[in-house]
């Protein structure tokens, strides 16, 4: 999933744990493959260099297209943060720090990807793997007109629950 979608479920998430900011944090964390197990869209990343046979030899090309790559991220990234920031303080009135911590949480499983791809290290091999194994019914990887409405009605779905409920 995109990472405005992990921020905005990650600080879902975080909320169920108002008063424990670490707890928060791993809820976030733990939301990000719940979320990515469900089929569903991501954008293309240009300079990604994918390995057909081993997809731990997967890796992201530090070239122009990077750069590319980098805004897209870059943007993804602060319209999740604002966002969650946004809509949980101003219609749930929830803790900003908590929210914070929540959508860092959900988002960060994907740097740890970054990381794996630049660094191949064996301690992080294991949550590659998981990660990659996670989400390996995606389905609509090609179809953003499907996959795209289904990522923003899930957001409007948990945002409506958290309004609801905390
Ligand atoms: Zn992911």
């Amino acid at each position: 999933m995109i990472l405005t979608t992990h921020a905005i479920i990650g600080a879902a998430a975080a909320q169920i744990f108002p008063t424990r900011p670490i707890t928060a944090f791993f809820a976030g964390f733990l939301s990000h493959f719940l979320i990515d197990s469900i089929p569903h869209w991501d954008y293309k990343l240009l300079s990604m260099k994918e390995d057909k046979n081993n997809y731990l030899n997967d890796d992201m090309i530090l070239n122009d297209k990077f750069l590319i790559d980098l805004i897209k991220i870059g943007t993804d990234f602060w319209l999740g943060i604002i966002l969650s920031l946004f809509l949980y303080t101003k219609l749930a009135g929830s803790d900003p720090t908590i929210i914070l911590l929540g959508a860092l949480g959900g988002i960060s499983p994907d740097p740890l990807q970054f990381l794996y791809w630049k660094t191949k290290s064996r301690f992080l091999a294991p949550l590659q793997r998981f990660h990659h194994y996670i989400q390996d019914g995606m389905h609509f990887r090609n179809r953003p007109f499907i996959g795209m409405p289904l990522q923003i009605l899930l957001n409007i779905i948990v945002v409506s629950l958290v309004i609801k409920f905390f």
